[in-house]
């Protein structure tokens, strides 16, 4: 496997060695329990007072409390709990409170989540309210003067986790020093910790919290820092542990290790200068600028973390740019958690207002401030490979693609589909179906596949697709044809021809290379067939593709008497396609990326796809089983040319990318069966194929479940 480049330190870092080997003594050595009063309680409560003391000192905390506590999380559920508590007593005594939670747009999500729960918990019923954030990150500190007078609690981070914008706390801190009644302040100092000067008790800040694993301490380990006049209610009662303030027996190990990478702060050898890191994080920015055109930084570096890159390339998802960097070793995060299924917009650019297409291609490269130059220096030469790997496959501007293949390929976003019908020879396509969120990436691709366009068309009727088919015909300008120019409302160009369908009836169409796409009224809407006509006939069996909107078929089938039903618009369809015809549809609520009539008319429950997961432990058995499975790489082709193709001996291995799978579908399920075996890096596309062979009736279809990544390879 390809060395691995670890830039995901804002997710969370390795463990320090010195803190792996202080866990390990507390462990062996200083096991004791620290409320014990025999020697060895003793010595155990000894470490923990001197690594609660370099604390203090490092941060400042001076009078304050300082905690012990499994993580942010924990610290930030305390400090809100501890500021509604005050809130209810205060209104039991009769007093008048704030009414608001005020907190940033881009915090992290335990604060936002813990301000409703324990709102919703304690009845207090106050309004959490949004303080919004600029174009860069920064709070809106006029916004913040209008809440101020009423606020009861204000929850701002000194530095953001998915963009290291650097918040302004001591303006933020003035703001709320003029208000009559001075609200409770948290700040979340998680990305802060290692990386910006902290002096705490300096400050009004009321509580602040602390993540161990964030700066090389084991995960399970964090701090709450509670000024010393701020009010306090213990989260966890029990043993009375942390002097009441927090009970439960303490984490003993990851105290330890905290304390050695606090030791580390202090002595100045482990941590690298400010200076080093800003020189570091520059090294990794130009080579990002020199691999990447047309790169966009998502803040200005100056106001930022010297350890976090938050950057966007445009006609590349996020995905695609984690998955391509990810095959090459190098391990980002996209600026939004993401499920394996989604990559949701990062929800930090869209309050910052960023450009959908910039929250939607967002990725964030972090380092700890432990790096070594030989870590950026190796980065630095896997961007520049990966850089000139997106270029060479078309995925990045500029660049003349001229490996390009005829058929159908689909690009997806968040269950809605959109198509690109392309003939290699004429170098030309057409677009069904284009979102707005996709519009940069159909761009790209189109121009870097240097490809004329011969008609843009949508099967849908809302007005918000018809104005991304528009706006897509728009943007192409000069690539788009003449007659698609001069064409009708639907985009559907002039001067098309006219062909016969299976159902005897005369259907516009339009030559697409030796294909032609027929347009068919139905029901009251359209769908789109693509085939290879015959003297101006196109047979059910020559319809190799129907594209169609998600309500022309599935989503009209009904049950009768435990059968399935078709609907009056799939039965239109069912007289001019043969029932292996693949069904590409506009939006699939199933999460399907495609189907066939056939498959449309009989049911189909999960249960089929439950044995179809092979875990990499059993994948070597299954093939020997299987001397004739053929392996099936779904990967996109830049990932492949970034890292090594998972070849096993003796087996026959072909590279279908998923967005080109739909092309393939009818050869396997009119060809031989043989076992198929579809791998790609985490198992999410994989298990997507397989189950999409599966639906199709097709019962040798299996995937590598948990991907190339835990097999390995
Ligand atoms: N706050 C910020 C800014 C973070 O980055 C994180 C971790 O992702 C947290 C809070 C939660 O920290 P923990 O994992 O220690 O609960």
């Amino acid at each position: 496997m390809t060395s691995e480049i670890y830039l995901d330190a804002n997710a969370t870092t390795s463990v320090l060695p010195a803190a792996a080997a202080s866990a390990l003594h507390a462990m062996g050595e200083l096991f004791g329990n620290p409320s014990s009063t025999h020697y060895t309680g003793l010595r155990a409560k000894d470490m923990m007072a001197s690594v609660r003391s370099r604390a203090t000192r490092l941060l400042g905390a001076g009078h304050g409390q300082l905690l012990f506590v499994s993580g942010a999380t924990e610290a930030i559920q305390t400090a809100v709990l501890s500021a509604l508590c005050a809130v209810r007593e205060r209104r039991q005594r009769g007093e008048t409170t704030g009414q608001l939670l005020v907190y940033g747009a881009t915090e992290h999500k335990a604060v936002p989540e813990s301000l409703a729960h324990w709102n919703r918990l304690l009845g207090l019923d106050l309004e959490l309210r949004v303080l919004p954030v600029d174009t860069q990150g920064q709070h809106d500190l006029d916004a913040l003067r209008g809440m101020v007078g009423d606020a009861a609690l204000v929850c701002t981070m000194a530095a953001n986790n998915e963009t290291g914008c650097i918040s302004d706390l001591v303006a933020i801190e003035e703001v709320l020093c003029v208000a009559a009644v001075r609200p409770l302040w948290l700040v979340d100092c998680v990305q802060a910790l290692g990386k910006l000067p902290l002096n705490l008790a300096a400050t009004r800040i009321d509580y602040a919290a602390f993540s161990g694993h964030k700066l090389y301490a084991p995960k399970g380990i964090g701090l709450l820092y509670v000024q010393a006049d701020a009010p306090f209610t213990p989260l966890m009662a029990g043993g009375g542990q942390e002097a009441g303030l927090r009970s439960g027996t303490e984490n003993m190990a990851g105290i330890a290790a905290l304390g050695a990478v606090l030791e580390a702060l202090e002595d100045g050898h482990t941590f690298r200068s400010h200076g080093t890191l800003v020189r570091l994080r520059d090294e990794l920015a130009n080579s990002l600028r020199a691999a990447l055109p047309g790169i966009v930084f998502n803040t200005p570096l100056a106001k930022t973390l010297p350890t976090t890159l938050n950057f966007s390339i445009p006609g590349v998802s996020s995905k695609e740019l984690l998955d391509l960097f990810d095959a090459a070793g190098v391990r980002v995060s996209s600026g939004s958690a993401c499920s394996a299924a989604k990559a949701a917009p990062s929800f930090v650019l869209e309050a910052m207002g960023l450009p959908a297409w910039q929250a939607a291609s967002a990725v964030r490269m972090s380092f700890g401030p432990a790096t070594s130059d030989e870590l950026i220096s190796a980065a630095c030469a896997r961007i520049a490979a990966c850089g000139a790997i997106l270029r060479a496959s078309g995925l990045a501007q500029p660049s003349r693609q001229t490996n390009t293949e005829d058929g159908v390929v689909q690009f997806s976003d968040d269950g809605e589909y959109a198509w690109l019908l392309l003939d290699a020879t004429s170098r030309s396509c057409i677009v069904v179906d284009p979102l707005e969120a996709l519009e940069p990436r159909l761009v790209t691709y189109i121009d870097s596949h240097n490809l004329g366009v011969l008609a843009v068309l949508t099967t849908r009727a809302d007005a918000e697709h018809e104005s991304a088919r528009s706006a897509l015909a728009r943007r192409l300008g000069l690539r788009l044809d003449d007659r698609a120019k001069a064409g009708d409302g639907d985009g559907w160009p002039t001067g098309c021809g006219a062909i016969t369908l299976a159902n005897g009836s005369v259907a516009s169409a339009l030559a697409l290379g030796q294909l032609s796409l027929a347009r068919f009224e139905h029901a009251g809407s359209k769908a789109y067939l693509l085939g290879q006509p015959i003297h101006g006939h196109m047979p059910a069996d020559a319809v190799r593709f129907a594209f169609t909107a998600d309500t022309a078929v599935g989503a009209a089938i009904t049950q009768r008497d435990g059968g399935p039903v078709a609907s009056a618009s799939l039965l239109q369809l069912a007289r001019v396609m043969q029932g292996a015809t693949v069904l590409c549809r506009s939006r699939d609520g199933r999460g399907h990326l495609a189907s066939t009539l056939q498959s449309e008319m009989v049911q189909t429950s999960n249960a089929e796809e439950e044995d179809m997961h092979l875990r990499s432990a059993t994948l070597d058995a299954f093939l020997e089983l299987h001397a004739d499975a053929l392996l099936v790489d779904v990967r996109e082709p830049f990932e492949l040319l970034a890292g090594p193709a998972p070849c096993k001996a003796g087996h026959e291995a072909v590279h279908v990318p998923l967005s080109r799978l739909v092309n393939q579908l009818d050869t396997w399920l009119q060809g031989t069966p043989r076992p198929l075996v579809f791998v790609c890096r985490s198992g999410n596309r994989s298990g997507k194929a397989a189950a999409c062979m599966r639906r199709l009736g097709y019962g040798q279809a299996w995937h590598l479940a948990g991907g190339l990544a835990l097999a390995g390879r």
